[in-house]
């Protein structure tokens, strides 16, 4: 109705059809599918990752509508695509971003094939459908309308389609930060990492990820004397390993709460039954005898929440022995470690040696690509803006997320760049079928994808806009 009313008044006092205050959400919906489905449709899975094919097509689609892009690429086939909207200047830049790149796929596993972009029931199927492509066709239309609406804006609007999110930050997020930085500086970001939660067909809430704990690794090496099999030893390295391994799983390191943990389960709490809201509050407490039992529960019921709330450490690989009659003189452990950002790592890797506590083994860090650090605060017109086109679309509250995983999103907020994830709405249950990001199939809401997109509209065009 609103739009009817806004396109009549333009009639009347003589406005170019171009600057209508509101897009014509219907045409857009049409359009949003028609990308959509062509990104899906490309097979820019990583390794190897091949992105150009998206690359040329949103390069093709900007071209036609008047928005000069830019392309860098480390590697010819991996380009990243940059665009911007020009902008008075008055206030520093806004970056929307979302990558090209997807994970793998076993053709077999899937009902519609993954690059057929089939629409049924009321989804679309795809790689990509949910991890990133959504997130591409919505940062496409936001910048394709902002054109055509002619909004002023007194930020530049800065689009970037990155490779290698999946597979590697060396021909995406980092080449862009190391080698082109100027060219996507910007005060704000908004990336994927966040979105609905659907229950029952409802939104209960929204999260806007605003901080990510830092992945590192740790090598447990057991050294002892190899032998014969028959002659059992003392020093047994895959003894000492395995003792080893279970102190670090068994060791909580302590509770930190932080601006964005703290305000996500004081807001889940108020969302929350009262056995649950219970608990949310009391993990709070600086008193370990209130936060022991929620915490306690977390672990058993919640993981998800045990993770948020401190350094967590997850063996994930064990090599030891090759003939059931060698004692073998080396055993080793890989952990996954995901360091609390308020937390130092060297510290982290001292408490884990003063945890193991057993000569035979050495504690040591093992290669993985170490994210830089960085924080994002809460209080911030991004931040204020996302709340509030949260509460126009979804009427429900915003939750303020730190991930367990690691985003692209790391690299800017360590150069000061304030960045908060967001997605659209997806449904809870759909998971446990086996649908979700990286899953062994994916799909997405056709309708929430769409609502996406017009929530994505409003909160670049509030923060940008010439006010
Ligand atoms: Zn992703």
């Amino acid at each position: 109705m609103r739009t009817l009313i806004t396109a009549a008044l333009a009639c009347l006092v003589g406005l170019p059809a171009a600057a209508q205050p509101t897009p014509d959400w219907k045409a857009v919906e049409a359009e949003t599918l028609r990308h959509f489905q062509a990104l899906i449709r490309m097979d820019t899975t990583d390794p190897p990752g091949n992105e150009a094919p998206a690359a040329d097509y949103i390069r093709q689609v900007f071209a036609k509508e008047g928005i000069p892009t830019q392309v860098f690429a480390l590697e010819k086939h991996r380009p990243n695509v940059v665009a911007r909207l020009k902008g008075s200047g008055r206030k520093r830049p806004l970056l929307i971003m979302a990558h090209t790149d997807t994970v793998n796929v076993d053709p077999k596993k899937w009902t519609h094939p993954p690059f057929s972009a089939d629409r049924e029931g009321g989804w679309v199927y795809g790689r990509g459908t949910v991890d990133d492509k959504d997130n591409v066709a919505a940062a496409m239309m936001v910048m394709l309308l902002l054109k055509r609406q002619q909004v002023p804006l007194d930020r530049d609007v800065i689009f970037l389609a990155e490779s290698g999110e999946e597979g590697t930050v060396r021909v995406g997020i980092k080449f862009m930060v190391d080698s082109h930085y100027a060219e996507i500086d910007a005060e704000y970001c908004f990336a994927e990492g966040g979105g609905g939660t659907r229950q029952n067909g409802k939104v209960k809430f929204v999260s806007v990820q605003t901080l990510e704990k830092i992945p590192r690794a740790i090598e447990l090496t057991a050294r002892g004397v190899a032998g014969h099999g028959s002659v059992p030893l003392k020093t047994n390295p895959l003894s000492h390993l395995a003792k080893a391994v279970d102190r670090v799983v068994e060791w909580q390191p302590p509770i930190t709460i932080n601006e964005t943990t703290g305000t996500y389960f004081k807001r889940l709490a108020a969302l929350s039954s009262p056995e649950d809201a219970k608990r949310y509050r009391d993990v709070l407490s600086p008193d370990p005898s209130v936060s022991g039992p929620a915490d306690e529960y977390f672990r058993e019921h919640e993981p998800f929440h045990a993770s948020v709330l401190r350094t967590s450490l997850s063996p994930t690989i064990i090599q030891a022995g090759y003939r059931v009659n060698v004692i073998p003189s080396e055993a080793k452990a890989t952990i996954d470690v995901r360091v609390h950002p308020d937390e130092d790592a060297e510290k982290v890797l001292e408490q884990v040696r003063k945890v193991v506590n057993d000569p035979a083994v050495e504690v040591a860090w093992a290669p993985r690509d170490v994210r830089p650090h960085g924080t994002t605060r809460l209080n911030t017109e991004a931040f204020q803006v996302l709340e509030a086109a949260v509460t126009k679309h979804y009427s429900v509250p915003t939750l303020p997320l730190m991930s367990t995983g690691a985003t692209d999103m790391a690299y800017l907020r360590a150069k000061g760049m304030q960045c908060y994830g967001i997605g659209p709405a997806l449904d809870l249950e759909d998971g446990a079928k086996g649908f979700s990001a990286h899953s062994d199939q994916e799909r997405i809401l056709e309708e929430e994808l769409l609502r996406f997109v017009r929530f994505n509209y409003d909160i670049v065009a509030d923060v940008a806009k010439a006010k």
